[in-house]
């Protein structure tokens, strides 16, 4: 059985006192929960965030990172920092990233190795445009992005992972895409892992979908067979929003 991951990007939202009250008020409302809850805040909030997690069963994720371990690379963070503070996921690949800083699938499949090779588990997300899908492409583009950010990898590696299918027009835009649709996604990207790292793998890596994910959508988009949590945004900024899908997912 997998187990669910709620993981709330808090994307450039919450200077470092906003991120304590936040974290006082969610350890108050979250009780113990089957559900892997994970927040991700941005770099200059990780140490207090990382404090004020200790002790709960709330983990830390960051951002983004470089693939390096050190180096001249102005403005980047290498996985070793994250590592350090007490990172155990980092979003790699995120389609903000992609659409705003050039990523693209090679520099995502650096990431996804450094991150390994450093003990942080990648949270990869992949998704197609509104274009691509209006094209009927969607298949076609979530299989290159995983295909590339996973080439290279061992089927054990592959099996710790997380993917988050998030199609990009769903993301912040306040439409989700129906059970029904994020499901066959989902399902179709456990297929690609099947073909290229075998079924254990696949049976094992978890699959999240992200997009527009609020209390009232969660229960219906985490009961698919394959939806194994939410990547989360905008609602991931609000405590009682957050607990609510955490809650609601089960
Ligand atoms: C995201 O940015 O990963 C995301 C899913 O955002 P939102 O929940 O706001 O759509």
């Amino acid at each position: 059985m997998r187990q669910l991951i709620i993981a709330g990007n808090w994307k450039m939202h919450k200077n470092i006192h906003e991120a304590m009250e936040f974290l006082q008020e969610l350890r108050g409302k979250l009780g113990s929960t089957p559900v892997e809850a994970v927040v991700c805040p941005p770099f200059t909030a990780l140490a207090p965030v990382a404090e004020a997690l200790k002790g709960s069963n709330i983990a830390l994720g960051a951002q983004n990172m470089h693939w390096e371990k050190q180096g001249a690379y102005t403005g980047e963070v290498s996985p070793l920092m994250l590592r350090e503070i007490g990172c155990k996921y980092v979003i790699l690949g995120h389609s903000e990233r992609r659409q705003y800083f050039g990523e693209t699938d090679e520099s995502v499949n650096k990431k996804v190795k450094a991150a390994l090779e450093h003990g942080l588990v990648p949270i990869i997300c992949v998704g197609e445009t509104l274009d691509q899908r209006e094209a009927g492409i969607t298949e076609q583009v979530v299989a290159t992005q995983t295909t590339g950010a996973l080439e290279g990898l061992t089927p054990g590696q592959v099996a710790g992972l997380v993917i988050a299918y998030e199609p990009v027009w769903a993301i912040g835009t306040g439409k989700t895409a129906s059970e029904k649709d994020a499901q066959q996604v989902n399902r179709y990207i456990r297929k690609v892992i099947a073909d290229q790292y075998g079924a254990a793998a696949a049976e094992a890596v978890r699959i999240q979908y992200g997009g527009s994910v609020k209390p009232g959508n969660a229960r219906a988009l985490m009961s698919q067979p394959d939806i194994d949590g939410a990547l989360v945004g905008g609602a991931s900024l609000q405590v009682d929003d957050f607990v609510g899908i955490i809650e609601n997912s089960l």
